[in-house]
């Protein structure tokens, strides 16, 4: 089966599944037969596919868009850049300390730094750096985290396929085959914003835990945030007990706030991790901390390994000097955070309107919304969310123009190109696809 509203999406999914398996580049990016994207541009807040179909987009790739879409503040000192740098020379520049002295600018918690590719690449040299320097292997992670594709992070609570009544927790699942059972020995799971469970989990294994690893406010499970006491914990349990406390911020670095997730709680961990919201949407990712932390970073024996070939390029770099910059003087955050409530507000009246129970988690500009009374405090309570509406009604939405991910699990991300978004076109939208979704 194809979309006959989509001749071109389908002629390029056809040659694509020539190409690559499931005919995408990213198995996420794979909807379907029907609705997978192909995209042909991108302009501010929009993106528009293989057919012409414009979206208002706020799935933003994941949350890198931070600005919007081909902002030309960036991508002309991109282009200058690279035109009279080039790209890599394998060799150190000026625009690494540049940067790394922006983000110590708005980033309190950085005292020294080092880059990365992804978000994947910057955890693994968090983890890595933790281990090194408290010279333990154990890692607590939090249920409904996602800290990247390497083989130790793709477990996960497998609370798709838990019964929530048989009072047991979730299984631990592999994110599929070709996971090394071995890569899981030294992980430890947490359901977030349980006191129980980390102190069960430091009392039987506290020695030896290298580090917790959490994203602050899950931008991997609706926004779900950790609450200010929990984290307050969290800080003490890794002081008492020689561990570190790393924050995964590749969601939340640079667009909850100027320092991020810490700002908010003005708490402050030992290693944070960067990436998307960081460079508009360029790969730029990082990693830093305490710089005696850090400092472990060293080429002898007792020190831990860190490089590669495109670390610091001159792509990423100047992308993340222009992008922090404008966040740095801008009211970009107050803008950011003013349109995503008003958009709470449009969709609160529209599921009100028909007696959809609703919550919001999370900030402004990055909320999540769950079916339901609940306000979920972890991913065991997400379960209990409408999540079957939620994705009728996105599936409704992205007919309809508005372009999302349709799993509850994925926030609306917003970006400073959407102050231009028609209030009253997403209201008339987003009450023509609830009524859709609820009749079906
Ligand atoms: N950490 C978090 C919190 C993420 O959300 C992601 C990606 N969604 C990653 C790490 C991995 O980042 P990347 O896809 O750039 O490797």
């Amino acid at each position: 089966m194809t979309n006959p509203a989509k001749p071109n999406t389908n002629r390029l999914l056809q040659q694509s599944h020539t190409n690559m398996p499931m005919g995408v580049a990213d198995s996420y990016r794979y909807w379907g037969e029907d609705n997978t994207v192909f995209v042909k541009s991108s302009e501010g807040c929009t993106i528009t596919d293989a057919d012409d179909q414009t979206f208002v987009d706020f799935r933003l790739a994941y949350g890198p868009i931070i600005l919007g879409y081909r902002d030309t503040r960036i991508d002309q000192e991109v282009i200058k850049a690279i035109t009279e740098r080039g790209t890599i020379s394998g060799f150190s520049t000026d625009l690494d300390s540049e940067v790394i002295e922006l983000v110590k600018q708005m980033c309190p918690n950085i005292e020294k730094m080092r880059f990365a590719n992804s978000g994947t690449e910057a955890v693994i040299g968090a983890v890595r750096t933790a281990r090194g320097f408290t010279g333990r292997n154990k890692i607590v992670v939090v249920e409904g985290g996602f800290h990247g594709l390497y083989d130790e992070m793709m477990w996960k609570s497998d609370v798709d396929n838990w019964d929530a009544a048989s009072g047991k927790a979730p299984e631990i699942a592999s994110f599929g085959v070709g996971i090394p059972e071995a890569s899981r020995e030294h992980l430890e799971t947490v359901p977030l914003n349980s006191f129980e469970a980390i102190d069960a989990v430091f009392a039987r294994v506290g020695g030896d835990i290298a580090a917790i690893v959490i994203e602050p406010i899950l931008g991997n499970c609706g926004s779900i945030a950790s609450s200010q006491e929990y984290m307050q914990k969290l800080r003490d349990m890794c002081d008492a007990n020689g561990t570190l406390l790393i924050m995964d911020e590749v969601k939340t670095g640079f667009r909850v706030a100027k320092g991020g997730a810490q700002e908010l709680y003005g708490i402050k961990a030992d290693l944070t991790t960067y990436a998307k919201a960081m460079g508009n949407g360029y790969p730029v990712a990082a990693f830093g901390g305490r710089a005696d932390v850090m400092d472990i970073i060293n080429f002898n024996k007792k020190g831990v390994t860190h490089g590669g070939t495109y670390t610091a390029n001159m792509i990423a770099l100047s992308a993340a000097k222009a992008t922090l910059t404008i966040l740095n003087e801008t009211d970009a955050y107050a803008t950011i955070n003013k349109v995503g409530a008003q958009i709470q507000q449009v969709l609160s009246r529209v599921f009100t309107k028909h007696g959809v129970e609703h919550r919001f988690a999370g900030p402004d500009s990055m909320f999540g919304i769950h079916f339901g009374d609940l306000v979920p405090t972890n991913y065991r309570d997400w379960k209990q969310t409408d999540s079957e509406l939620y994705t009728e009604f996105a599936m409704n939405l992205i007919k309809h123009g508005i372009m999302l991910e349709p799993d509850s699990r994925e926030p609306w991300f917003i970006c400073e190109a959407h102050k231009s978004v028609d209030l009253a076109w997403l209201e008339e939208i987003a009450d023509r696809s609830m009524a859709e979704a609820i009749a079906q």
